[in-house]
C-alpha cells in the first residue's frame, strides 16, 4: 500500500456519503445509523476494501464497518464504491472510517461490536513497535471493550512472526483460540466460505501459506 499521498484525497473523502465524517458522535448509535438492528462488524485495517465489499454482498443482513488510517488508500475503497453505485451494485450495508484504530474506544461503545475482523495486518517488526500491531494485547485490550460478551475476532497473515505474536498474546490477554490453522487454504472446513482479502490473494499466490485464527473470551 504505497499510496499515502494522493492529492486530493482528503478532500474526495471528505465529500464521500460512503464514509462517516465525525465517528466519535456515534458509539451506541451504529445501528441508529444503519437504520436496523442487524448484526455489526468492523475490519480494521481494511486497505482498499475488498474483503468487506465482497461480505457486505454476500451477507445483506450484517452491517460491516471499514477502518483505514490513511487517505489515500480509502480513497481507493471509495471509488470502488463509486463504480459499483453507478451499476446499482453498492451495497447499503457497509460504511467506512478514516482513522487510527488506536482510538477506537473512541467510536464504538461497549460491547456494540458483533464481530472484529484483522486481515493482514502492518507487521511492526522492530520490538519497540510491538504495542501497535493490530493483534497486541494492547489492541485486544481496546476490542475486549467494544465486542460483545460471545462475539469473536478473526486474524488472518501469511507472516509467521507475526502471527506467532499474535497467539503468544492472547492468553495474557485473557482470550483463546477457538480455531487455528497455520494454512488456511488446505483446511477444507475452515476455508469454507472463506473471502479473500487482496493481500490474501496476492500472497497465496506467491505460495505462501495463510495463519488464521478465531478467538473469543
Ligand atoms: N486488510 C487488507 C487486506 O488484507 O488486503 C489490507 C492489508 S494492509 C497490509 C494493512 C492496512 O491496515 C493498511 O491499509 C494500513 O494503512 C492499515 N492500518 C495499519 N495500521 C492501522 C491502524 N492503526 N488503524 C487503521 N488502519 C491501519
Amino acid at each position: 500500500m504505497r499510496l499515502r499521498n494522493i492529492t486530493g484525497s482528503r478532500e474526495a473523502i471528505g465529500e464521500s456519503r460512503f464514509v462517516v465524517h465525525e465517528p466519535e458522535q456515534y458509539p451506541g448509535k451504529w445501528r441508529e445509523l444503519f437504520g436496523n438492528e442487524n448484526p455489526l462488524c468492523a475490519e480494521i485495517g481494511m486497505g482498499k476494501g475488498r474483503f468487506l465489499m465482497e461480505m457486505a454482498k454476500q451477507h445483506p443482513s450484517v452491517n460491516f464497518i471499514g477502518i483505514e488510517k490513511y487517505s489515500s488508500v480509502l480513497l481507493r475503497a471509495i471509488q470502488k464504491m463509486e463504480e459499483l453505485e453507478q451499476s446499482g451494485q453498492a451495497p447499503a450495508n457497509i460504511k467506512f472510517i478514516r482513522m487510527d484504530a488506536e482510538d477506537i474506544t473512541k467510536v464504538f461503545g461497549e460491547g456494540e461490536l458483533d464481530r472484529i475482523y484483522l486481515n493482514f495486518s502492518d507487521p511492526w517488526p522492530k520490538e519497540r513497535h510491538a504495542k501497535r500491531r493490530l493483534p497486541s494485547g494492547q489492541f485486544l485490550a481496546r476490542y475486549d471493550r467494544i465486542l460483545k460478551k460471545d462475539g469473536e475476532l478473526e486474524f488472518k497473515t501469511d507472516n509467521q512472526e507475526l502471527f506467532d505474536f499474535a497467539v503468544g498474546e492472547l492468553e495474557g490477554a485473557g482470550w483463546k483460540a477457538r480455531e487455528l490453522t497455520r494454512d488456511l487454504h488446505a483446511d477444507e472446513r475452515l476455508c469454507e466460505g472463506n473471502v479473500m482479502t487482496e493481500y490474501e490473494e496476492r500472497f497465496s499466490k506467491m505460495g505462501n501459506p495463510i495463519c488464521k485464527y478465531i478467538i473469543y473470551r
